[in-house]
């Protein structure tokens, strides 16, 4: 891969002033940019701005109930971390989900949600989570909530899917990510595991292998002593326009015994929303079959139906994924 020029800053305030010249953006872990840059070779004129060694996007620390993650801390390390693992599993689940051990010890999560990739594995996690996206550039901080990070981007939808396996921009902040030139993304802030919080993270690949899913479906609730819904809210990924939480009407579980009927009420909403948002949807046909199922599967294993993930309090899943039982 060829580029203009290589700038390895040691501080956030030398990696924003790098990111002031037009030509920069940012590198982290490169795993998504340097497959792009190798094979279009589309970084010829730009100038990397490696963020790995900015201390300030490193590390995981716990304050004001949040789980503050540097952008540019490699997913091996929070998959090994257990304070991710106890605070927040089904972010810890989402991570260790991305691809191999090679790719997750240079692939870091700022990377996983700025490269806006519509089943990339952070973003449903953090969606469904509730998490805040700290983002600094020259004119300053400013904190979003992770469903506003993407553009909603039908094109991305018609020409991604998914099945297409790398994005056409080359730079996200071109046309995906609600990003300003110069701006990067310093942390990511996780809500701690509320008490009784149950969560779940349930991806669906057409490879049995390592890589990107085709469908990404996250979910947690929150049920009173007597097992009724006080919470619930999801993410899929892989299928709308933006990744987006769904809760409410489009949820419909608070007040519920999260039952079979009620668990088939929300994945016919998830349906009924992708005929109304998806229609350029590539691979529609079959997305539309299978992301009601991965949903469902999400919120089954939330419910009778679902176990604990031994060792991880908190995450569920279920033994036998719907899909699973067609092989
Ligand atoms: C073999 C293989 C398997 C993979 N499997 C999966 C998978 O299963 N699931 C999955 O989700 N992904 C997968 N990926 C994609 C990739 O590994 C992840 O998206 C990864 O987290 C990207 O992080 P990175 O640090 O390598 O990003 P980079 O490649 O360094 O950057 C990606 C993009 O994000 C921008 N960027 C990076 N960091 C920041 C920041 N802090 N602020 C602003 N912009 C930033 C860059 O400018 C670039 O445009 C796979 C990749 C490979 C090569």
């Amino acid at each position: 891969m060829i580029a203009a020029s290589y700038a390895c800053p040691n501080t956030l305030e030398e990696a924003v002033a790098a990111l002031a010249d037009p030509a920069a953006m940012v590198i982290a872990g490169g795993t998504d940019l340097m497959v792009k840059g190798r094979t279009r070779n589309s970084y010829v004129a730009r100038a990397l701005v490696d963020v790995t060694g900015v201390n300030e996007m490193r590390g995981v620390t716990v304050h004001d109930g949040l789980l503050d993650i540097g952008a540019a801390e490699p997913l091996a390390s929070l998959v090994e971390s257990k304070v991710v693992r106890s605070l927040s599993p089904v972010l810890w689940q989402a991570v260790r989900s991305v691809g191999g051990v090679q790719t997750r010890n240079r692939a870091t999560l700022g990377g996983n949600l700025a490269n806006a990739c519509p089943a990339a594995d952070g973003i449903c996690a953090c969606v469904a989570l509730g998490a805040l996206i700290k983002v600094v550039g020259s004119q300053g901080e400013r904190t979003i909530d992770a469903s506003e990070l993407f553009r909603p981007c039908p094109a991305c939808l018609a020409h991604e899917g998914m099945l297409v396996r790398t994005c056409l921009f080359a730079d996200p902040r071109e046309k995906k990510t609600t990003l300003e030139p110069g701006e990067l993304i310093a942390r990511v802030l996780v809500p701690q595991r509320a008490e009784g919080e149950l969560g779940s993270y349930v991806r669906l690949s057409t490879n049995r292998g390592i890589g990107l899913a085709s469908v990404t479906a996250s979910a947690i609730v929150v049920r009173e002593q007597d097992g009724t819904v006080r919470l619930a809210r999801a993410c899929v990924g892989g299928v709308l326009p933006a990744p987006r939480a769904l809760e409410g009407s489009e949820l419909p579980l608070v007040g519920t015994k999260l039952e079979n009927a009620d668990v088939l009420r929300c994945s016919k909403s998830l349906g009924t929303i992708m005929d109304e948002e998806c229609s350029r949807l590539a691979n529609g046909s079959y997305k539309r079959r299978v992301a009601p199922v991965v949903l469902g599967d999400a919120l089954r294993a939330l419910g009778q139906e679902g176990e604990d993930v031994p060792g991880v309090p908190g995450l569920r899943r279920i033994a036998v994924p719907s899909w699973e039982e067609d092989r």
